[in-house]
């Protein structure tokens, strides 16, 4: 490529044409569950103020020590753009006050931004749909979240995700049990890598959230949590799981899941896959009680999840079935045709709601337009030349069954549109 061609940031992709149609479809089918389960969206500011993930996801976290995208603006103030959704979603519920003894199930969904190296399945721009629920403290609505995240993926046709959940406790139960970690990773100093002995003075539990697989072992023979658990947390969690016994749901308790952000309390869990390689978790959610007060509010439980869209993408896209190309292209061939052409063409749109009809722009011979009308993916070419125009008809040319051509009044095309299309299974209403 030319080198005075500007390319786009590295880990920062484009989603072309031929793509967007399957995000449009993951994204309304994700759409359809959130409403079903009674979440409305909120869209916040991809910007905010660097101190807000500072004091939501932790200093000593991968994203807040080396993954945020942090610049002073001109009045030499330290934005950031927001690395994941939960943050900016707690600001805005404390700030308009959606927390004021009220319930909220919300959902966001938007660009997140990481410096990390990009790779399959890790990027630097990427994409989440999240959800947020305030003030409903129970187990009762973790087994939701994950009832919701299990109909997603049976809506989306994706069999095989592993389920796994694991309790934190409580602040003061992580106390202990931290420092009993500390004791054994300070035993096995000689087996830990370089990020782990960081972390071993900053933030122990991290440690058992490494991806190095040369630490498996160490981190397996690592006292559990689960042994620490503090009595409510351990009810908590059973009912957790009795729940999702009476639904159904098939988990697995790994009792090495921390989660990466510290903000959380009580129930965590992931959707992990083996077909991703080593970027396996798809969503991964759970509950942060402290969150609220942490950011300055009311404390009000709460809980919620995020999933990476790239991730999820590559997992169905075959199972997607975007219906997105043109219905009809309309060949307009001859001087004469152009203005009674687009004339048409808006009333067939008046006349028929969700047709998508591809108007020729731009003249050419006929050969030339077929080939774009083929190309269109449409399943009939209009032709309007002068000989329709003087007896008021159009002809259809069928663009992917081999029948001959035919001719009908202008009159009547809407209704044998409606008939064609309709008696091909499609509908107009979307
Ligand atoms: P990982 O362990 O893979 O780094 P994480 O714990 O940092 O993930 P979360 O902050 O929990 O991820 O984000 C939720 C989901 O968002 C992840 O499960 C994943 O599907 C997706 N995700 C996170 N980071 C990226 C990224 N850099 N590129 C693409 N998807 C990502
Ligand atoms: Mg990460």
């Amino acid at each position: 490529m030319a080198q005075n061609i500007i390319q786009a940031v590295r880990g920062m992709n484009d989603i072309l044409p031929e793509d967007t149609p399957y995000w449009q479809e993951l994204e309304a089918t994700i759409r359809d569950v959130l409403m079903a389960y009674g979440y409305q969206e909120i869209r916040t500011p991809v910007l905010e103020k660097t101190d807000l993930f500072k004091r939501s996801i932790g200093e000593v976290t991968d994203i807040v020590e080396k993954e945020m995208y942090t610049f002073e603006d001109r009045n030499g103030d330290s934005l950031t753009l927001r690395p994941e959704g939960t943050a900016s979603c707690v600001r805005a519920a404390i700030q308009n006050g959606l927390l004021h003894n009220q319930v909220q199930r919300l959902w966001y969904m938007g660009p997140m931004f990481r410096h990390e190296r990009p790779q399959k399945g890790r990027y630097r721009q990427f994409h989440q749909i999240g959800v947020e629920t305030f003030g409903m403290t129970g187990p009762d609505l973790d087994a939701e979240l994950i009832l919701l995240t299990a109909r997603l993926w049976k809506n989306l046709g994706l069999d095989g995700l592993e389920l796994q959940i694991n309790s934190l406790g409580t602040s003061e139960a992580r106390k202990v049990y931290r420092e009993k970690l500390v004791e054994y990773f300070t035993a096995n100093k000689n087996q830990l890598d370089e990020d782990s002995l960081r972390r071993l003075e900053s933030n122990p539990m991290r440690i058992l959230d490494t991806k190095n697989p040369e630490m498996r072992a160490v981190v397996e023979g690592a006292p559990k949590l689960t042994e620490y658990l503090d009595t409510e947390s351990q009810e908590h969690f059973d009912s957790l799981c009795s729940l999702l016994d009476a639904a159904g749901v098939k988990y697995r308790i790994n009792p090495c899941l921390v989660r990466g952000l510290d903000y959380y309390s009580r129930t965590v869990f992931e959707w992990v896959t083996d077909k991703l390689g080593a970027q396996g978790t798809v969503c991964a959610g759970g509950r942060f009680d402290p969150l609220v007060e942490q950011l300055g509010g009311k404390s009000v439980p709460a809980a919620g999840f995020a999933l990476g869209l790239e991730r999820l993408l590559v997992l169905v896209r075959d199972n997607l079935q975007p219906d997105h190309l043109p219905h009809v292209y309309l060949v307009l061939v001859g001087e004469i045709t152009q203005q009674p052409g687009l004339v048409l063409a808006e009333q067939l749109r008046d006349e028929i709601t969700g047709l998508r009809i591809l108007t020729h722009c731009g003249g050419g011979s006929f050969k030339s337009q077929f080939k774009k009308a083929d190309k269109s993916g449409a399943k009939v070419a209009l032709i309007l030349g002068d000989d329709e125009i003087s007896s008021k008809t159009i002809s259809i040319k069928y663009l992917r069954e081999d029948k001959p051509q035919e001719i009908v009044e202008q009159s009547v095309l809407s209704e044998w549109l409606i008939n064609y299309f309709g008696g091909a299974g499609l509908n107009f209403s979307n």
